[in-house]
């Protein structure tokens, strides 16, 4: 194995002291030495989606002294964002694929291999082809696995024929395919998980666009939504958007009506639920429970929950100190899982980590989230949050939490609409480089 140069001996511990000693006001011009050190600090970021890209991003720009790694094995990122949208037809895939060229022009160096195992002793982590890098902070933001143990005869291999699409490319092409070679008159259904799972709005907006889809070319078809739970984000607006908009085409089935999904037959396209009720689909959508990806599972810094505590001002690890975990990965309070509270948390742990390298005072930490849902063209809806960093907690601001309205305006719909458009665009432009 080729080991890269080691990190300097305590270089954290001895900027705390320069820290304490050298008062630093935030935007002020740095002391030669805390300079120095920040040159010479290595921040290593896991994961180039919404949260790792971010970070990586934000950090050079708010310590362009410190060395920014980022390890993520995709030459080209495809986000879950909009995804449904090329499901409906209404995009296509290349549109919402994003490269790093942006990030590499703003100095953040890019590994394109996967991150093998965290190393917290030594702090150094291996990457797939041997080779190991040194890291004074640690940055995880791997996203989601799915439990491919959870439900009963839902494997990777059963993947191939009944897709998730929960992580968007080849399976979001996959179950838009089968979409399309659906018969008029057949059954979408969809399996839909308990909570906490990447996206609580996401698979009510894909019904909306699946049905927006079977509406023009296959009206006499269904949609099937069995769901392990009995509320979910912004259900009356999506129920009410759901009528008005489609009819019944799309019927859902909560917990307490034999919704939970127990058993997957991939190959008959059946699925079997709690109390023992058989369905069967001509297309069958699963989304699994899940977990935090792999690499931070392994580093240990994830609870029995299978996701990863986090203190509210940094988004530091309760478990391991020197990784901060973010996006989806983390156990972050109230905050959804959302590309929108990934991206804000990026932001928030290259404030902490740039302060800390360069010995300035640590900043408040505040969070906020939209998540916009589109159900069909011209018709958005949206759910809003800000949260802030309390006693090491997250806590949301009651006054500042909101949804849109239901019985809203078709002018509120369409403008909603809009704004989820802008903010895809500005969120596109503003990590990757690339304006959609
Ligand atoms: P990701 O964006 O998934 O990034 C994780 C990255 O880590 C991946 O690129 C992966 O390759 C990399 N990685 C994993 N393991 C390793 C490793 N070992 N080494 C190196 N790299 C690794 N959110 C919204 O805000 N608005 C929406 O409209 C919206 N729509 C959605 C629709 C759908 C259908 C879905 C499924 C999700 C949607 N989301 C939406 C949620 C959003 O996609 C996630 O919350 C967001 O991507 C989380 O960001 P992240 O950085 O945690 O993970």
């Amino acid at each position: 194995m080729s080991l890269l140069p080691a990190p300097s001996p305590a270089p954290l511990s001895r900027r705390r002291l320069l820290a304490r000693a050298l008062p630093v006001a935030a935007g002020l011009a740095l002391p030669a030495l805390v300079r120095a050190h920040a040159a010479s600090a290595r921040v290593v970021v896991v994961g180039g989606g919404f949260g790792g890209a971010s970070a990586a991003r934000y950090l050079r720009q708010y310590a362009p002294d410190v060395q920014v790694t980022l390890v993520e094995p995709a030459q080209r990122f495809f986000t879950c964002p909009f995804s449904n949208h090329v499901l409906a037809g209404l995009r296509t895939l290349d549109s919402i694929g994003h490269g790093y060229d942006g990030l590499r022009c703003a100095g953040v160096q890019v590994l394109h291999t996967r991150a093998l195992q965290v190393d917290a002793d030594t702090r150094t982590l291996r990457l797939e082809g041997a080779q190991a890098l040194p890291w004074d902070r640690l940055v995880l933001s791997p996203g989601v696995d799915l439990r491919w143990d959870a439900l009963e005869g839902y494997g990777q291999a059963a993947a191939a024929l009944a897709p998730h699409a929960w992580k968007a490319g080849e399976q979001t092409l996959l179950l838009q395919r089968q979409l399309q070679a659906m018969r008029d008159g057949g059954t979408f259904v969809m399996v839909i998980p308990d909570n906490p799972y990447r996206c609580p709005p996401g698979p009510y907006e894909r019904a909306a666009l699946v049905a927006h889809y079977l509406h023009r070319h296959k009206p006499r078809s269904k949609l099937l939504l069995l769901d392990a739970k009995n509320n979910f984000s912004k259900k009356e607006l999506f129920l009410q958007g759901w009528q008005q908009l489609y009819g019944d085409m799309i019927e859902w089935v909560g917990l307490a009506q034999d919704g939970q999904v127990v058993r997957v037959d991939a190959k008959a396209l059946e699925v079997e639920t709690l109390f023992g009720t058989r369905h069967r689909a001509d297309v069958l959508n699963v989304i699994p429970p899940q977990h935090a990806g792999a690499i931070a599972r392994s580093a240990g810094v994830c609870d029995a929950s299978g996701w990863a505590p986090v203190r509210g001002e940094s988004l530091e690890s309760r478990l391991v100190p020197g990784i901060h975990v973010l996006g989806d990965a983390a156990l972050a309070g109230p905050i959804p899982k959302s590309a929108f509270a990934a991206s804000n948390q990026g932001r928030v742990v290259a404030a902490a980590i740039a302060a800390e390298l360069t010995g300035q005072p640590a900043p408040t930490a505040w969070y906020a989230n939209t998540c916009y849902s589109l159900l069909g063209p011209g018709y958005g809806i949206s759910v809003s949050g800000v949260y802030r960093a309390s006693a090491g907690q997250i806590v949301a601001l009651p006054h500042a939490v909101g949804a849109s309205a239901l019985d809203g305006s078709a002018a509120l719909r369409a403008a909603e609409a809009r704004n989820g458009a802008a903010w895809y665009a500005a969120m596109s432009a503003d990590i990757w480089g690339t304006p959609r």
